[in-house]
């Protein structure tokens, strides 16, 4: 009989945090049709048993909160133990806002530099960027012994410091000192960390999911996660071009 070990020594292998829901969840079943096996990383284990059912074989949860260490290294003994590599990284968990907010509005107007709480800044960089470079940090040396090793960090278009200085850019009234700042903060944690990497061919690369009704807008993104996946799953498959991307939905973004 052939065991998850076995087949894993052909199957490349993937760990996507943040995937009990929303575009994680979406990115696991994506790369499982692609022939992954998935490791469907949740800080809740039971949320991610039930997320992993839902998609079936190839999807396999994960206990991983991403700020916290202990998490993180009981995931990096278990894959070490199961597969002894990593192929592909997605850096998916974040979280908008760590407040007691009643709708969207009212998370942008508290995002507003002149105003944002230190200790929500604090919380969501724990998140979305300290949580991500944790990840990446422990996850390297396996990542090191793949054939094709690839870190994609989801970010998105409200991080470009580029977009966000040009006055057309439709969502420019966004850019806030909390999630939008992180995403920038990601970006060039994206970027340093492809430069280091480099002579080593494994690409490292940030996307950014096109405006997407998940949780995490309470539901108000236009698109479904089946559309709004597309440039996640092109980029987490994309073993080819340079490193060092950014890309969306259209293609290229600018840092
Ligand atoms: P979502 O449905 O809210 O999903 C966020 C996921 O992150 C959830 O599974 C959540 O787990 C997890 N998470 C939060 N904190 C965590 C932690 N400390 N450790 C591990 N997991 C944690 O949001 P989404 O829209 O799918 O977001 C996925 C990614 O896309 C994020 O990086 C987001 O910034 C990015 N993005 C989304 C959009 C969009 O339009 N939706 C646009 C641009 C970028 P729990 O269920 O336990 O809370």
């Amino acid at each position: 009989m052939e065991t998850i070990e076995s087949t894993s020594k052909t199957q490349p292998i993937a760990l996507v945090t943040g995937a009990n829901k929303g575009l994680g969840q979406q990115v696991v079943k994506e790369l499982v049709a692609h022939g992954y096996l998935v490791l469907l990383g949740s800080r809740n284990f039971d949320n991610g048993k039930k997320a992993a059912e839902e998609i079936g074989d190839g999807a396999n949860p994960i206990q991983l909160d991403v700020t916290d260490a202990q998490s993180i290294h009981r995931a990096v003994e278990r894959i070490t133990a199961e597969f002894g590599r990593l192929d592909l990284l997605v850096n998916n968990a974040a979280i908008a806002q760590s407040g007691d907010y009643s709708s969207v509005a009212e998370v942008l107007e508290a995002s507003k530099a002149s105003v944002a709480s230190l200790d929500e800044i604090r919380t969501i960089f724990e998140t979305n960027v300290l949580g991500v470079l944790a990840v990446t940090q422990a996850m390297l040396p396996l990542i090191r012994l793949s054939d094709s090793g690839r870190i994609l960090n989801v970010s998105s278009a409200l991080g470009s410091l580029t977009l966000n200085s040009d006055v057309s850019f439709p969502y420019r009234t966004f850019f806030g000192a909390t999630y939008s700042a992180s995403k920038t903060a990601l970006n060039a944690m994206t970027l340093a960390l492809a430069i280091e990497l480099e002579e080593t061919g494994i690409k490292v690369r940030a996307a950014s999911p096109s405006f997407t009704a998940t949780a995490m807008n309470d539901f108000q993104g236009t698109d479904s996660v089946e559309v709004g996946v597309k440039a996640l799953v092109l980029a987490a498959l994309d073993t080819d071009s340079s490193t060092g991307s950014f890309t969306g939905p259209d293609g290229s973004l600018p840092w």
